[in-house]
């Protein structure tokens, strides 16, 4: 009995210690349904703290977690009357309860905070009385605590509710844990998804300023052009091309004359304006393929891939021409007149310096002569690239007769039949690529080769006309020669064992400059005698350009007279020409003179010279100088696939 009253408070104590427990376990477990199917952070926070606090009967909990880097922990959630003050608040690591329980990684549970200074303290655990702290530990680090503070009532916290907080703690923080990290994950996203956004926009910055730069350092900002340095990658790359495949590049630079008197008349904003109309009439005659760059304040160029010297030429004319009408602007009309440069590669120039230099050169002749426009010249440059290193490829090409003849056919305009052929020498280099008579038989001349490269024209030109013979009957074939040549003691000697009978002189004409009868007349008299006693028809060519006056060339063993080229060009473009090649027909006919009409290019022009009463007619029209094998095609009327 004694024991009774004792026994009653126990078992009334355990019925309630049932009850509580009960209780316990049924918020534990519904927390814990909560939570763990909630992966908002900071759901799942506030939940844990109100539970937490109805757990062990807390006036106040609090929920600080850990920085990444564990230097820092944040009230991240809280329940209780002042919470809303601590909330979001931040301390370092080693300050306060929190402090000591991260950092020993032990769980707080004492009721007074003796152990912690005045100053370690942070400000509500000064006036805190009693306050557990349990550490929430995830997987491979700690992820912050539940810190309960001051029991309800006037108790203390019991160590049953201390180990209560920590079971509690070991649960949830696997809830927590996962909140955790799909928050983190989500930033990360969020992160990954901004950077991805802020990279593209930086892409496109860095594009659209990469363009502009681009643009800056390729293009002539006021006209939108190609500028210098793009000119010359351009026509680096096209020399490479028409190397390769054996294709000419024309090349035209054109200089604005007085520009700088337009701008100081009407000042620079015009001279801008008039230099953005002139590159887009520019532009306006340029095809596709071809590239039009301004070079420097009032010079252009234009490169012109897949083309020869006449066409080069032709557009050279075609600038001229559109460059006649003259431009507006603010309701004035102002006239610019340019200059133009030409040079071809490979005749003229073998890279980008050379040529430039060349089409500048050739930009001078046109300034000079007042032409408005030149064709490189080399005969007439006397620069030391104007005088190109040719004359080593030459020497050898002598030695080994690296030379061509090309065949021109020439038409009898009565019978429309082939009657004659001039032979045109050409000359193929690894580094120029076909190289035209006009260049290097002058370099022949200087370097004292000619009279040999001139024996061999003789002999291979007579050796095809025999072949031609055989076949095709009565032809003939021209061959050029220079004045060197006939001032030289052995070339009659030479003549005269190549050509040896007058059956094969009959086959030959000789060409001579109209030039070389301004003086040593005497002494060629008897050349020129003796070519005839060969056989060998004598011709003047280029005849109208040079000074001989028909009467004095009545004295001259001379039988065939052919009209320079530019004469029939600019018959077909001014009528009044017409005139002066009708007077040299009649002319040389009273001379008992045949009549050679060279460059005949189009029908127009071959009816016009037939109806003028001319003999002979040579011309693309008829055919362009063909190589050995493509004449032969020719002259059996089948098809020539390729021209020279
Ligand atoms: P050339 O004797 O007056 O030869 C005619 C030139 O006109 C050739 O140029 C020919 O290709 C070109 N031609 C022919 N038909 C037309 C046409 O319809 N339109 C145009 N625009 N041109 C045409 P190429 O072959 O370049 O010869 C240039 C000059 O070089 C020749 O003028 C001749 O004076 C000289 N030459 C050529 N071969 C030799 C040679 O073996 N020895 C010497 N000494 N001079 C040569
Ligand atoms: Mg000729
Ligand atoms: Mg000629």
């Amino acid at each position: 009995m004694t024991d009774k009253p004792r026994n009653i408070p126990r078992v009334t104590n355990l019925r309630e210690s049932l009850v509580q427990r009960e209780a316990e376990i049924c918020l534990i477990q519904q927390t814990l349904s909560e939570v763990l199917t909630d992966l908002d952070l900071k759901t799942v926070l506030d939940k844990v703290a109100s539970r937490a606090r109805e757990l062990v009967n807390a006036e106040t909990l609090l929920i600080p977690i850990l920085s990444d880097e564990q230097d820092f922990y944040t009230y991240r959630a809280g329940a209780g009357p002042r919470v809303n003050d601590i909330i979001g608040e931040t301390m370092p690591i080693n300050f306060g309860v929190c402090g000591w329980v991260f950092k020993n990684k032990k769980p707080w549970w004492q009721g007074a905070l003796e152990e912690l200074s005045e100053d370690e303290r942070n400000r509500w655990e000064r006036e805190a009385g009693t306050l557990i702290l349990v550490p929430l530990q995830g997987k491979d680090r700690m992820l912050g605590g539940i810190s309960a503070i001051n029991k309800r009532g006037s108790s203390d916290f019991t160590r049953r509710d201390f180990n209560l907080l920590k079971m509690f703690a070991g649960i949830v923080s696997i809830a927590i844990e996962n909140a955790m990290t799909v928050q983190r994950l989500e930033h990360t996203n969020k992160l990954n998804e901004d950077y991805r956004r802020r990279l593209k926009i930086l892409n496109k910055q860095l594009v659209e300023s990469n363009k502009e730069l681009e643009f800056h350092s390729l293009y002539d900002p006021l006209t939108s052009l190609p500028n210098r340095s793009l000119f010359r990658d351009r026509l680096t790359q096209c020399i490479t091309q028409a190397h390769a495949a054996r294709r000419k590049v024309g090349l035209l630079l054109i200089d604005l004359e007085r520009f700088k008197d337009i701008n100081d008349t009407f000042g620079h904003e015009k001279g801008d304006a008039l230099l953005k109309l002139i590159a887009a009439l520019f532009e306006k005659h340029t095809e596709a393929d071809q590239t039009i760059a301004r070079l420097g304040s009032d010079e252009y160029a234009v490169i012109l891939p897949e083309t020869d010297r006449d066409d080069t030429m032709k557009k050279a004319y075609k600038l001229l021409e559109a460059m006649e009408t003259p431009f507006r602007i603010d309701g004035k009309s102002i006239n610019v007149r340019v200059t133009i440069g030409a040079c071809v590669f490979p005749e003229h120039g073998r890279n980008v310096t050379e040529l430039l230099s060349h089409a500048d050169f050739a930009m001078r002749m046109a300034r000079n002569t007042k032409m408005g426009t030149a064709l490189y010249d080399p005969a007439k440059d006397r620069s030391p690239m104007g005088h190109l290193t040719m004359v080593a490829d030459l020497r050898r090409a002598v030695q080994n007769e690296e030379f061509e003849l090309f065949y021109q056919p020439q038409m009898d305009m009565r019978t429309k039949k082939i009657t004659s052929l001039e032979a045109l020498g050409r000359w193929y280099n690894g580094h120029y690529g076909f190289v035209r008579p006009d260049l290097f038989i002058n370099e022949l001349e200087q370097s004292g080769l000619i009279e040999k490269y001139t024996t061999w024209a003789i002999r291979t030109a007579l050796a095809k006309a025999v072949e031609l013979n055989n076949k095709h009957g009565d032809l003939k074939i021209s061959v050029n020669i220079s004045v060197s040549d006939l001032m030289s003691p052995h070339f009659i000697k030479h003549l005269g064992e190549i050509v040896g009978s007058q059956t094969y002189g009959r086959l030959l004409t000789i060409e001579i400059t109209e030039n070389l009868f301004l003086s040593e007349y005497d002494k060629l008299f008897e050349v020129l005698e003796y070519m005839r006693y060969l056989g060998i028809t004598l011709s003047i060519d280029d005849f109208g350009t040079g000074y001989s006056s028909l009467s004095r060339l009545k004295k001259l063993p001379v039988s065939e007279l052919k009209i320079d080229q530019s004469f029939v060009r600019d018959m077909r473009r001014y009528k009044n020409d017409e005139v002066i090649v009708r007077s040299t027909i009649d002319l040389a006919h009273n001379l008992d003179l045949q009549v050679v009409a060279e460059g005949v290019e189009d029908n127009k022009t071959l009816k016009k010279l037939a109806s003028l009463g001319c003999d002979v007619a040579q011309g693309y029209v008829i055919s362009e100088p063909l190589s050995s094998e493509e004449i032969n095609h020719f002259m059996d009327g089948k098809p020539v696939s390729r021209t020279g």
